[in-house]
């Protein structure tokens, strides 16, 4: 019956304006600056018995690590009980050049919806794990494994919060987490990986009207191009996710019609299925990059622009199950697992915690991330709350109530 008691803590109307008061907090990233929702959020759970703490990662960047310990449990062993992450990040994408029918810092309600860059990604995600938290803790649920969120920055271009809290070891005694990006509080258990390379040709200039006397590197990455599109890369078909991808997504060379370029680069955006390495799919591009290259005797380099893992649990994990038992008794819905297309702070912490089990599971709607008038449904925002609780409850169980069988 905790969990009926503890859905009935949560202040519906308070609830919306601590959401509209993080989406009032421009966190665009670049550049960030994500201090003040850090600062937001501790300043609103200050009076909590909440352990607290702050991590400037960068100047005004801010990451923000809340926990609950373990009741009763002595320092030495918190770290042996379960440990459930929260994960959330503060920055946004840009606003973009489309016009938003309403503000995109205000958090405007029309209807059932609230309006706002990060209302779907994620400030609607981060909001209701800090009130799951604020609520347990106020209600003073006593649990018997350790509950934690790690809000983070830069989860929008490099992940950078999440590296410097792998770095610092603040996420290591993990044993389950929970990523709130949108989902529309869906069992999401996998997502893609996504591996940037940028492939530059090196060639020789010369006047445009003797291109005899130069080497082109247009036309070297030309050739590099020709080769990837009929380079078929090896993978299987993840029952979850699909096919891998490629996408030529930049070019750049050239000065002038009448000169021969000597630079010309080109971005591909590989988003890889579990079973494919990184490391060969690098090795397989540079051999495609130095084939292409030597062809007009050009030179190339080959980048590495981004490079996050493939997130993947199986549907039979312990956790995973525990969470689809969870929603369909909150929501009385049936719930498969399934994968969606973006990545999270997941892929940095998922291959670093080897084997760690990773649900994501948030309020947004997931084809409105990164949208103009991008917003969340009310109603899917107070469930969410609802859902982290009754996860929590599930997994970690009431100190005192025996052990769990996951
Ligand atoms: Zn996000």
């Amino acid at each position: 019956m905790e969990r009926e008691n503890l859905f009935r803590q949560i202040d519906e109307a308070d609830a919306l304006a601590f959401l509209q008061s993080l989406i009032q907090i421009n966190s665009v990233n670049p550049p960030g600056a994500e201090r003040a929702v850090a600062e937001a959020i501790k300043q609103r759970l200050s009076g909590t018995d909440l352990q607290l703490q702050l991590d400037e990662v960068a100047e005004r960047r801010t990451n923000l690590l809340v926990s609950r310990p373990a009741a009763g449990a002595p320092e030495a062993s918190a770290k042996e009980r379960k440990t459930l992450v929260f994960s959330g990040h503060f920055d946004t994408v840009p606003v973009g050049d489309v016009k938003w029918k309403h503000p995109a810092f205000a958090g405007v309600q029309v209807g059932d919806r609230l309006y706002g860059r990060g209302a779907t990604d994620m400030k609607s995600g981060v909001a209701a794990m800090v009130l799951a938290l604020e609520c347990m803790a106020k209600a003073n649920i006593k649990l018997a494994g350790n509950l934690l969120f790690m809000g983070t920055v830069g989860e929008e271009v490099d992940c950078l919060g999440a590296r410097e809290a792998v770095k610092k070891g603040q996420i290591d005694h993990a044993t389950a987490i929970v990523v709130g990006e949108p989902t529309s509080n869906q069992v999401v258990i996998a997502h893609k990986g996504a591996l940037w390379l940028e492939v530059t040709m090196f060639g020789k200039t010369a006047h445009g009207s003797m291109p005899e006397h130069g080497i082109n590197a247009i036309q070297a990455v030309n050739r590099f191009i020709t080769a990837l599109n009929e380079y078929r890369f090896q993978f299987e078909i993840h029952p979850v996710l699909g096919n891998s991808t490629i996408n030529i997504g930049m070019i750049r060379g050239g000065v002038s019609p009448n000169v021969v370029p000597d630079k010309c680069s080109v971005t591909i955006d590989i988003r890889t299925v579990p079973g494919q390495d990184h490391q060969a799919i690098v090795a397989e591009i540079t051999q495609l990059a130095k084939r292409a290259s030597e062809s007009v005797s050009a030179g190339f380099q080959v980048d590495i622009r981004n490079d996050l893992a493939c997130v993947h649990t199986s549907a039979d994990h312990p956790f995973i199950k525990t969470a689809i038992r969870t929603h369909e008794s909150c929501f009385q819905q049936k719930s498969s697992p399934r994968g969606v297309n973006y990545y999270t702070d997941a892929s940095v912490y998922q291959p670093h915690l080897k084997g760690i089990p990773v649900l994501i599971y948030g309020p947004g709607e997931p084809g409105l991330a990164h949208q103009p008038d991008e917003w969340v449904d009310v109603a899917k925002y107070l469930d969410a709350i609802r859902f982290y609780m009754a996860l929590a409850l599930d997994y970690l169980q009431v100190a005192g109530d025996g052990p769990s069988d996951n």
